[in-house]
């Protein structure tokens, strides 16, 4: 299987895919065909471990690497996450199931491809002959960050270095990530919003004398944000898997098709569930759910993405996003693979910062994928009124897509197709929201909201939220942005 970039120009392997992360035109790379799962793999498929699942979707694509070491590689990662299941499937009501994807180190759902995302990079390196050591690189607004870093932590030949934005970042996350266990991490905070934190990371990216520095260290590079098809691949896998449960425990019959509901910011997430219907997964229709921040609701409905609006800061941070980098996978796809009318439509969000698509090209999306959106009111009625009528604890990112959900179901009443609500976060990672949204209870600090939110639905704790009150302190640099390659090198000549 080969690779091709949305902008063209460039034809790799996966491995080259998943190490360069971006292709040198600034284009995603995307499979050159879907390859597919047939009816008798899926009958397969049927008996096997999450693992096992994971795997022989991961080797459609990777058939460059070995898919003994691949299996290997997503056991020793889903071990890492709580309880026997990384991604069980709760049945809501008749029509309605939840798909829990925050059982992983850190809570939440970027779990499912950060923790084998090292094994498909280092491996990667070692298939493209690639000798020095990689030091991954990331700008966080919270989740990614830390996801990233409980990944990567002591993994071999690599080096990882979190920036986040001093002050847009919430307490529990900092504190998750400034408690960062492992020799090779580092976090920094910096002087600024997100925004300054991405662009300055951007710019180390993209700087050939910062590279050329960085390989006298012997030092190459990587980024694990979420436009890596490392970050993709292993995200396909739980649509099969959530798909094969459902037909196990005779929900559906094998080949009936069903429904996604997907809390959406970059569209990473929901974009494997296209690459599923694609392989043949029987999936109807994708329900894109925003929040406040809803330009792809409006994209979705009008065929004009628009940046041009304000910008929430939202109880679902996850999702506050204004340009969702993996749309333009999708693009590429309805444009009938066209590299240069993707490539215009890139220029044009970037330097005007909106662009159209055609009416033909709307209504083919609009065929699999429609979009809503929650504002902050909504969320807090859908998260109680679900606890209320079932006892369910959902988070408030998990609550826009049931929101999503529910409206589909009020205006199509007489709808039989099973909904799947895809659950990006554990409720414990949002405590003070959740509680207020559960309880009408208002509390400041995180512990508290944690322990009150466990007193009000007896719901487990994640054993990583609940130690991390006690764990050292081990980061507490702040830089201003223009002197953030500094610390890299720093960290670079570090032993
Ligand atoms: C990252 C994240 C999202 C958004 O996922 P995308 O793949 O960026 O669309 C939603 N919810 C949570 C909790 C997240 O961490």
């Amino acid at each position: 299987m080969k690779f091709i970039s949305t902008r063209g120009g460039e034809k790799v392997t996966g491995a080259e895919a998943i190490v360069k992360g971006l292709s040198a035109n600034g284009g995603l790379f995307v499979p050159e065909t879907f390859p597919k799962v047939s009816g008798k793999e899926m009958e397969e498929m049927l008996t096997m471990s999450y693992p096992e699942r994971a795997a022989k979707v991961l080797i459609k694509y990777l058939d460059d690497y070995d898919e003994k070491e691949l299996l290997e590689a997503c056991e020793a990662a889903y071990a890492k996450f709580e309880g026997p299941d990384p991604a069980p499937l709760v049945k809501i009501e008749d029509k309605l199931y939840i798909l829990e994807l925050f059982h992983g180190p850190t809570c939440a759902f970027k779990d499912m491809a950060l923790t084998v995302l090292p094994y498909l990079l280092r491996k990667g390196c070692d298939i493209c002959g690639v000798k020095e050591q990689i030091l991954v690189l990331v700008a966080t607004s919270g989740d990614t960050g830390k996801a990233a870093l409980e990944g990567f932590k002591d993994a071999d030949g690599v080096k990882i270095m979190v920036f986040y934005p001093d002050d847009g970042v919430s307490s529990m996350q900092k504190l998750q990530m400034c408690t960062q266990e492992g020799g090779n991490v580092n976090v920094v905070a910096v002087k600024g919003n997100f925004d300054d934190c991405q662009t300055a990371v951007k710019t180390i990216f993209n700087s050939q004398e910062d590279a050329a520095i960085l390989k006298e260290k012997g030092t190459l590079l990587s980024s694990a944000n979420s436009i890596n098809f490392g970050r993709l691949a292993p995200q396909i896998a739980y649509y099969f898997s959530a798909y094969l449960d459902l037909v196990s425990s005779s929900q559906i019959e094998m080949g009936e098709e069903v429904d996604f509901s997907v809390p959406t910011g970059n569209f990473g997430n929901i974009l494997a569930a296209y690459y599923a219907k694609r392989m043949g997964l029987p999936v109807r229709r994708l329900h894109c759910a925003s929040n406040m921040n809803n330009v792809l609701t409006d994209f979705l409905a009008k065929g004009k993405y628009d940046v041009h609006r304000e910008f929430y800061k939202t109880m679902s941070p996850s999702m506050d996003i204004l340009v969702s980098s993996n749309l333009e996978r999708l693009l590429f796809e309805v444009s009938g693979r066209n590299y240069k009318v993707t490539a215009e439509r890139m220029a044009k969000l970037k330097s005007e910062g909106v662009y159209e698509i055609t009416e033909d090209e709307r209504a083919k999306i609009a065929e699999i994928f429609d979009g809503g959106f929650a504002d902050e009111d909504e969320v807090v009625e859908t998260v109680y009124d679900l606890f209320c009528d079932t006892g369910y604890t959902m988070d408030t990112h998990t609550g826009c897509a049931m929101k999503v959900a529910n409206d589909w179901f009020y205006k199509n009443k007489k709808d039989v197709t099973k909904m799947v609500v895809v659950s990006t976060a554990s409720p414990y990672k949002f405590p003070q929201d959740v509680l207020y949204a559960v309880t009408g209870n208002d509390v400041r600090d995180s512990f508290k909201g944690i322990k009150r939110l466990h007193a009000a639905t007896a719901m487990a704790i994640p054993k990583s939220l609940a130690t991390l009150r006690d764990k050292p302190i081990r980061f507490k640099t702040t830089v201003a942005k223009d002197k953030m390659f500094d610390e890299v090198l720093k960290f670079v000549e570090q032993k």
